[in-house]
Parts: C-alpha cells; sequence; structure tokens
C-alpha cells in the first residue's frame, strides 16, 4: 500500500524547500504541480494578497468514486517557522533530524506527505471513497492568515482533519479559544532630573500592572502571557508612554473572558494610582486596551461522527486512537469557528519549533495507512 521510500523522498524534498510564512510561494507552486499530476484542478485563493506573501491557500477537490459518501477535509499548513531556511535534513535510520542550526518543517510537512502519499494509495488501489477537499494553507504559523482568509464557502467538506499536531494515532479534539491585548499605557513626560515630579512614567505604571497579574499557567485549561513590551525615548526622560502586547487563551469561553478583563483591570488599576500635576493642571495615567478574538476553540465531543471516525480505523489497523486536549491554536480553531467539525490528527512531528525537531519515517506512514483507512471506512458508510 503505503509506498515508503516514495513517501520519505517526498517529504526531504519539501523541507529542503524554504517556506516561511509569506515565503510559501516555491513550495505552493511544487505542491500544485503535484495535485495536478493526480488529475485534478487547483485553485488558488486571495489570502496570499491579504497577507502580503507570495501565494494564496492552495484547494484541490477530488471527486469521490464512491456513492453516497459525504465529502472530506484533509487540510496541512506550507509554512514553517524560522529559522527555517536551508534546511539539512540528516537522516540515520528512520529518524530524520537537521544539523541543528534548523527547525526540520516536519511542523507540517509531516502532514503534508501523509495527506499525499495517501492520495497516491486511494487512486493506486482504487480504494472507495467520497469526494475530497484537500486544503493546503499560508500563514498558519503567523497568526493563522491563511485559514482566516480563506472562504470555507468554496468547500463541499463540512467535517475532516487538519494534520498538523505531535504524535502519532493521537487525535486533537479540545484546543483553547484565544484573545489578544494590546494595551498602550500613556503617562506624562517630563524632565528626568529637574521635575520627574511632573511626569508619570508610563513603564512604572505598567510595571505595577504586570506585578499585579496572574500570567503564566492560570489552570488546566487558562495560560497568559505578556509577550512584547517597548517604551521610552531616553534615560533622562520620565517614559510618556509603554505598549504591551499579550494573549490569554482558555478551552472555557467564560474563564477566558474572566482572564482578559483581570489583566485589562489589573492595566487600569495601575494607572488610576499615578497623577502628577504640571502646568498647573492635574494629569492621570490612562491605558488605552485594544482586545480582540484572535481564533475560537476546537471543542469536538467524543462521539462527533469525524472522531467516531476515525477511531474505528485506528481500531481497524489495530491502533488504538487516543482523544486529547493541546495548549495550541491551529487552522482546526478557525473551521470549527466558521461552522465546520475538523479534529486535528498528530502526524509525527516532534519537538516542533526548535532546532531539535526530529520525525520518524514510521509515524507518517502510520498516518498515511490511517487516513487511507478513514477515507475508506467513510466511503463504506
Ligand atoms: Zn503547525
Amino acid at each position: 500500500m503505503i509506498n515508503r521510500q516514495r513517501l520519505v523522498s517526498e517529504f526531504l524534498a519539501l523541507v529542503q524547500i524554504d517556506s516561511l510564512s509569506r515565503r510559501e510561494g516555491r513550495i505552493a507552486k511544487r505542491l500544485a504541480a503535484t495535485l495536478e499530476g493526480l488529475d485534478v484542478a487547483v485553485e488558488v485563493d486571495d489570502a496570499g494578497l491579504k497577507v502580503g506573501g507570495e501565494t494564496g491557500n492552495l484547494l484541490a477537490k477530488f471527486p469521490g468514486n464512491a456513492r453516497g459518501a459525504a465529502p472530506l477535509l484533509l487540510c496541512a499548513h506550507m509554512d514553517t517557522v524560522v529559522p527555517g531556511e536551508n534546511v539539512k535534513p540528516i537522516v540515520s535510520g528512520d529518524v530524520v533530524r537537521t544539523d541543528g542550526t534548523t527547525v526540520l518543517g516536519g511542523d507540517d510537512k509531516a502532514g503534508i506527505v501523509a495527506i499525499l502519499e495517501a492520495l497516491r494509495v486511494l487512486r493506486e488501489d482504487t480504494v472507495p471513497h467520497g469526494p475530497i477537499d484537500v486544503l493546503f494553507t499560508v500563514c498558519e504559523e503567523f497568526g493563522l492568515l491563511g485559514a482566516k482568509h480563506f472562504d470555507v464557502g468554496r468547500l463541499r467538506a463540512r467535517t475532516g482533519l487538519v494534520l498538523d499536531v505531535d504524535g502519532v494515532c493521537e487525535l486533537v479534539t479540545q484546543a483553547p479559544a484565544a484573545n489578544k491585548l494590546d494595551v498602550t499605557v500613556h503617562g506624562l513626560e517630563a524632565h528626568a532630573g529637574v521635575c520627574p515630579e511632573q511626569g508619570i512614567s508610563a513603564i512604572k505604571v505598567a510595571g505595577e500592572a504586570i506585578a499585579a497579574m496572574r500570567l503564566g499557567r492560570i489552570d488546566a485549561e487558562t495560560t497568559a502571557n505578556l509577550g512584547l513590551l517597548e517604551g521610552g525615548m531616553a534615560v533622562n526622560i520620565v517614559p510618556n508612554r509603554v505598549r504591551v502586547r499579550g494573549e490569554t487563551r482558555s478551552r472555557s469561553l467564560a474563564k477566558l473572558e474572566e482572564q482578559t478583563q483581570h489583566m485589562r483591570r489589573c492595566f487600569e488599576e495601575a494607572a488610576a494610582r499615578h497623577k502628577a500635576t504640571a502646568g498647573g493642571r492635574e494629569h492621570v495615567a490612562r491605558v488605552d486596551a485594544k482586545i480582540e478574538r484572535d481564533y475560537d476553540r476546537l471543542d469536538l465531543p467524543d462521539d462527533a461522527p469525524i472522531v467516531r471516525l476515525v477511531q474505528r480505523a485506528a481500531a481497524n489497523l489495530g491502533k488504538p486512537l487516543q482523544t486529547r486536549a493541546t495548549g495550541g491554536g491551529c487552522d482546526a480553531n478557525v473551521l470549527n469557528g466558521r461552522g465546520l467539525a475538523i479534529a486535528n490528527l498528530g502526524c509525527g512531528m516532534r519537538e516542533i519549533h526548535t532546532v531539535n525537531e526530529w520525525i520518524d519515517v514510521k509515524d507518517i506512514i502510520a498516518t498515511a495507512e490511517l487516513l487511507v483507512e478513514t477515507v475508506r471506512l467513510n466511503a463504506a458508510g
């Protein structure tokens, strides 16, 4: 069934094509040619224009060869994180890693390769299957922007799989929703040596707010982080402005809201404590907080049809499949937020987003086998 050598050479070829977010042009060209080689037209959307990238999302709609089977979506992303240029894969036995200077890009090229191999096997072995929508997105690692700019109305499928998580024979069915916070603290500038009492230090306000804030692991399903802080003009000027950017995530929407408001309140309460009089006027520190939903949550019950389908497929292959939760977001969050039922299937990637990233080829093979069986069972009803 699975052609190991073909799968490995496809994987090694893809990881050696640089494809940082917004620079997926070369890999998209190769993948479009590969899909067209399987006799299917490839559509490229305008997400590339919207994100300032080299290409949009690729969509290929494979016709089914079995009557009545529901369409399935198979999705993976084409971009990788930094450092991801000039990847030199090193193969030893079944394991592929890098020379330690870059990520491998198994996130998410393992997902792409598992999908391509499954499509080839379906065709060679004339496995009965329903319509399959194959979606390769851009900019997943850059705010899930490819998926956010994708029009799900173009899909036939309402359910399916994203392949974009570590582990193998594991299905992520729960993932948090996330809010982004972009907070500017406004103080008042003054000469730091001559009249500091006429200023309000935005850095001090932000510092007090952050010191009072619950951050990091809040509980089993909630996290919070401030990741960027910038402000100040010079060491001899009381700083009048600091910008702090962060996020909070939770699988509970109530907790997400509570943590978001807590973070906002910490800034507002710290600001209210800081006043100064300058030019006969009283000034108070002020906070300008922009809060927006970054992505929705993934929340599929264990008895969702897609979960049961993949579980049955795994059981047929003698490999019990676990469902689990993750603290990460991926394209599945966006697609579920648009009303689809999409789970995230492990495809073998390990130690992702680090230069120690590696993968065991056997795990990509197992994933491709599981895809073939899932598609076959879906057609068998
Ligand atoms: Zn990924």
